[in-house]
């Protein structure tokens, strides 16, 4: 099953890749982990990524394109997997096609979850993650279940991704937005655009996920 997840930054991605790997049991491919693991390590991928993804721009098409590209010759994704975050505009898509014709492989479908910007602006300006153990957490909607002590690992020291920052979501919000109608409409022609609404809760954005993906 060779998926791609869509939909804007906040959407709910992240959420619903983590209940479609384990359900279906791909590798997860998500490029905006890939970029935030090499700045960690502080690679020269990572430093060249950082200053684009700081100020809420993308990262150029043939840095994105290469390290996807290296990332689907690896054996785990022959039995299929789950892009997120990849593609995020025409090029992209275009390239990802041709990766995977010369391989003799191709998409099988294209999850594209909904939620309104005006909303994902909310959502995206309330959201942090724990220092120590990445976990992420939403003022709005998923706070630590005691105040002040992350959920997962107990650590207490909270961040905020540069990416998260107010300013910020709104100008990553209007390139990606700008970029995102003509993705859609050329999986659409292609007929593997599955629209979803991700303005439910989130079991039940994927229950009509689910029904999309055990039809294919
Ligand atoms: P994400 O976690 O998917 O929102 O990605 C975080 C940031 O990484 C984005 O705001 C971009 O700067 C960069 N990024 C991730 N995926 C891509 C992509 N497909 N094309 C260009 N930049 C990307």
């Amino acid at each position: 099953m060779n998926l791609v997840l869509m939909g804007l930054p906040g959407a709910g991605k992240g959420t619903q890749a983590d209940l479609i790997i384990k359900d279906f049991n791909i590798p997860h491919i998500s490029t905006g982990d890939i970029f935030r693991a090499a700045i960690k390590n502080q690679t020269e991928m990572g430093k060249k990524a950082k200053s684009y993804i700081d100020a809420g721009n993308l990262v150029p098409d043939e840095v994105v394109n290469g390290i996807v590209a290296e990332r689907l010759a690896q054996d785990d994704t022959t039995k299929g997997f789950m892009l997120d975050g990849f593609p995020r505009n025409l090029v992209q898509a275009k390239a990802l096609n041709k990766m995977l014709e010369d391989d003799g492989r191709q998409l099988d479908a294209v999850i594209n979850i909904h939620v309104a910007p005006d909303v994902l602006v909310d959502r995206l300006s309330a959201r942090f993650m724990c220092k120590n153990c990445g976990a992420s957490y939403n003022r709005l909607y998923h706070k630590p279940k005691v105040e002040g002590t992350c959920d997962v690992c107990g650590g207490h020291e909270f961040f905020q991704r540069d990416d998260d920052k107010p300013a910020t979501v709104k100008n990553r919000l209007d390139v990606n937005i700008k970029l995102n109608t003509p993705l859609v409409d050329f999986y659409k022609n292609q007929g593997i655009l599955h629209n979803i609404n991700g303005e439910q809760s989130i079991e039940d954005v994927y229950k009509d996920v689910r029904e999309v993906l055990v039809n294919l």
